[in-house]
């Protein structure tokens, strides 16, 4: 069978792949979703034009000759609305936030005034107030919709809500918010050999390591990861637990081991039987064997067993299929290097695990020791996945090369 480009294989996938349809959420659960339409403010912000200080409200060109004495004729503590308009040569003591009372322009900050309290509600209010400095007209007055106005267009569809624009929403009125679906995975393992992390070793077996790398990247790619029992190498234990995933109404089953061509890997028979399953050797390193198809109409991912490559398979192809279903980018974080020293590869499109770190004025890659696609510790000692591409079977040291960071970059 000829290779498949990584390209073609990730292009096949996605063909299947589309945003989930929006739902409502209440805004305290809309973090890190993805606006499934523009919102357009009903209202303004701020509602009305009001004092960014605790002070007076005045007419600035009753002020013009300062120092000026005026006559205090209004208490407007925040959250009240004066009753009244501001006459010339009148003041209004005012709190931050409260409403500008009409007639006024400006605001004279109570340092800039003889006024010795520390202005609150429930201070008596004397009957003048002397100001010591003129201030221009708006001066501290913060207008109707200087930040947002009634009409505007305050968020984009396909916008990630965090707490910026959660907190628009809040400010705006919006109590629920219109989201993209969250897409729903299944994880599954297979392999008689397989052990829980509390399991007591016994010879011959291993304990499931992809149930959890992979329930983390998935989560990492904002899926809602679900799990059913792990699945031994015989038939009639895959069948059921395949109708266990699909009771779950997932949008997509995740599995590992158990698609080779063993004589105990059981997984992909029992796919056949429910659906279609290809068979694809994919020209990359590590991951070649993958299979992708469909269990009752559910996109099914078959990756192999190999831990490295499993992670390796999940980040290629799985993590862009869920992050289309939720309707994000597929843009992955990823940096250039420059290689520090000579990599030799097999011209399969090759995802090196690598450190990355500064030296001198350059981002230097070294391969993290062991290349072997079961070697779980070469992924957490990595900072990156350097890709060497297809064709490529020398990397001069010094030479520039894209990295696929796998962590934010401290270095
Ligand atoms: P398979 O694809 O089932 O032939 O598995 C390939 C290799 O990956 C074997 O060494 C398996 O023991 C190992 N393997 C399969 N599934 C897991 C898993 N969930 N956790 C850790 N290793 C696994
Ligand atoms: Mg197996």
């Amino acid at each position: 069978m000829a290779l498949r480009s990584t390209a073609d294989a990730l292009a096949d996938i996605l063909a299947h792949f589309h945003p989930l349809p929006a739902e409502s959420v209440p805004l305290l659960e809309a973090y890190d979703r993805v606006l499934a339409h523009d919102i357009v403010a009903g209202e303004s912000l701020p509602p009305f034009a009001n004092s960014s200080m605790d002070g007076f409200a005045v007419h600035a060109d009753d002020i013009s000759a300062a120092p000026v004495r005026l006559k205090l004729t209004m208490d407007i503590p925040a959250g009240s609305f004066p009753g009244r308009p501001l006459g010339r040569g009148e003041a209004a003591r005012i709190m931050t936030g409260a409403p500008l009372p009409e007639g006024a322009n400006a605001i004279v900050p109570v340092e800039d005034t003889d006024a010795q309290f520390k202005p609150s509600s429930d201070a008596p209010l004397p009957e003048h107030v002397e100001i010591r400095r003129s201030v221009a007209t708006g001066a501290y007055v913060r207008p109707v919709g200087e930040d947002v106005r009634v009409g505007q267009t305050v968020l984009k569809t396909g916008t990630v809500l965090g707490p910026a624009e959660v907190g628009i929403l809040a400010s705006i009125g919006q109590a629920r918010v219109q989201v993209i679906g969250q897409p729903r995975a299944v994880v599954l393992s297979s392999g008689d050999e397989l052990l829980d992390p509390a399991d007591a070793l016994s010879p011959g077996k291993i304990r499931d390591a992809n149930t959890f790398t992979l329930t983390g990247q998935l989560r990492a790619a904002y899926a809602r990861v679900l799990h059913v029992p792990r699945i031994s190498d015989h038939l009639p234990d895959a069948l059921a637990r395949i109708d266990e995933a699909l009771s779950l109404h997932p949008h997509l089953i995740v599995s590992s081991g158990g698609v080779s061509v063993g004589a105990f890997d059981v997984m992909r028979h029992a796919v056949e039987s429910y659906g279609a399953l290809e068979f694809w050797k994919v020209n990359l390193r590590p991951g070649k064997p993958l299979a992708y198809g469909q269990v009752r109409g559910v996109p099914f991912f078959g990756l192999p067993g190999n831990p490295v490559s499993a992670m390796v398979t999940c980040d290629v192809f799985v993590r862009p299929a869920v992050l289309t279903l939720g309707g994000r980018s597929l843009q992955t974080d990823s940096i250039i290097a420059q290689a520090g020293h000579v990599i030799q590869s097999d011209g399969r499109r090759t995802y090196a695990r690598v450190t990355l770190a500064r030296e001198g004025g350059a981002l230097v890659a070294r391969e993290t020791g062991t290349q072997s696609s079961g070697a779980l510790s070469s992924m957490a000692l990595a900072d990156g996945l350097m890709i060497i591409p297809e064709d490529v079977t020398h990397v001069e040291a010094g030479e520039s090369m894209t990295i696929r960071l796998l962590r934010p970059l401290r270095v």
